[in-house]
């Protein structure tokens, strides 16, 4: 870890149970993408729980990419890592079709900077966790109309969200032909959502 990345936190662990406890094991084949990966800890805790499953992870940052791998490999875990930017459209042909999409992407509006912890602001990348306040939804269009693309008929796209924006990601996954679920993180907030295509 460095300043790289984000510090793993417990919503995402959270996060990495709720799609573990959706599976139906035994597995065999399933393809995961996370993006957005930092650390690499979602993809990583993955594979070592869903063994057989073939997981990749994208970043725009080489730097945590870097982080990553030396925290897959660390954790003898073979996972397909790529640098890409997944707001520009043309790199999306560069991945495949999955089961399973996640991602926990920057969504933390400009303006709360003020509130948020010193050590936050100091030791984590602002890349990894800020949006434009004018657009907090950035990451999740883009990601959606890439799930609508790259998701399997019968698979599954999960978000950490911010706790204030569940209706409006709701509404936007909504819109996109998804059926969203909501799941409230331990602290009762509003954090993840869960979709599947609408048949
Ligand atoms: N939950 C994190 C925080 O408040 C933000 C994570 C993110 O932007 N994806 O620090």
């Amino acid at each position: 870890m460095d300043n790289n990345v984000l510090i793993p936190r417990p919503e995402t662990e959270e996060l990495v149970e709720w799609i573990i406890a959706n599976c139906k094991f035994p597995v065999n084949e399933l393809k995961i993408l996370d993006i957005g990966t930092g650390s690499g800890c979602i993809p990583i805790s993955l594979k070592r729980r869903i063994r057989k499953a073939d997981v990749w992870a994208v970043d725009i940052s080489e730097a945590a990419l870097n982080v990553a791998k030396k925290n897959a490999s660390a954790l003898g875990t073979e996972i397909n890592f790529l640098h890409l930017d997944i707001l520009n459209e043309t790199n999306w042909e560069r991945l495949p079709s999955f089961d399973i999409i996640v991602s926990n992407p920057p969504y933390v509006p400009g303006k709360d900077k003020e509130q948020m912890q010193p050590n936050v602001l100091k030791y984590e990348p602002g890349i990894a966790l800020f949006v434009p306040d004018n657009d907090a939804l950035l990451f999740y269009k883009a990601i959606t109309r890439f799930a609508k693309q790259h998701l399997n008929t019968e698979g599954h796209l999960y978000f950490e969200i911010h706790e204030d924006l569940g209706n409006a990601t709701m509404d936007l996954l909504q819109s996109e032909g998804f059926l969203p679920e909501i799941k409230k993180d331990m602290q009762q907030k509003d954090r993840m959502i869960r979709s599947g295509l609408k048949k």
